[in-house]
């Protein structure tokens, strides 16, 4: 289903008003066919080019489900380069603004691991990171990804590029099976395709209109 407004979806008061708020007026096309399927937590594999708007779909997904007292981190965004999870951080942090008290972390390399390792003892709800530093937290025991219901691989296609594979699949052994998985692209190789079909329940494909060939 393709959507013309953000009021047709069946999101939050907090999201829906935050949208507002941010003078988000209509969805782009990337969103008006993505969001909808999202948000009922299919797995999907996303193609849209840069500034298309991906990472308010994701966002919405994640948030939308959100429990803030839970104390447990709920998603996990993986993206190929710190500069990207810092915006994507961001950019998740100011849609939530309205939800309280949502504890986005990042986790990239880079940088000294102790204080994310002291970080995340305060708790995170959402994890933010580039997939080798993720991969250490996980494997020392300082990121438990026991209830996280959301994986969302941005900008895939690149993240497969660098030669991240394994270290995604290494990931995904300590998510639980039942979730939703979304993937976010802007090319379709054959590493994408065999990712999706390893790692995600029948997901769906869909891109924008206006970018179909
Ligand atoms: P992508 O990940 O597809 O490259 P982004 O998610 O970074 O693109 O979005 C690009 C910009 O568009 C961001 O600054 C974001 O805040 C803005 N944006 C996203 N959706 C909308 C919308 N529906 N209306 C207005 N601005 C939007
Ligand atoms: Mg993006």
């Amino acid at each position: 289903m393709s959507i013309t407004s953000f009021s047709q979806l069946p999101l939050n008061q907090a999201l829906a008003q935050r949208l507002v708020d941010l003078n988000y007026m209509v969805p782009t096309a990337v969103q008006s066919v993505s969001l909808a399927p999202a948000l009922t937590g299919l797995d999907l594999v996303v193609k849209g080019k840069t500034g298309s708007g991906k990472t308010l779909v994701f966002s919405l997904a994640l948030l939308n489900k959100l429990q803030p007292e839970c104390n447990e981190v709920q998603a996990l965004v993986l993206c190929p380069t710190r500069e990207l999870a810092d915006q994507v951080a961001q950019e998740i942090r100011k849609v939530a603004a309205l939800i309280g008290n949502v504890k986005v972390q990042t986790l990239c390399g880079g940088t000294p691991i102790e204080p994310q390792t002291r970080a995340l003892q305060h708790g995170a709800h959402i994890v933010v990171g580039t997939p080798g530093r993720v991969e250490e937290h996980v494997f020392n025991g300082s990121l438990m990804l026991t209830e996280t219901q959301t994986v969302v691989f941005d900008e895939a296609d690149q993240m497969l590029d660098m030669g991240f594979t394994e270290t995604l699949e290494s990931i995904l052994v300590y998510v639980p099976e039942v979730r939703q998985t979304l993937m976010f692209s802007a090319t379709y190789p054959d590493k994408i395709m065999k990712l999706a079909k390893q790692y995600m329940r029948e997901p769906e494909f869909v891109e924008a209109k206006e970018e179909q060939a």
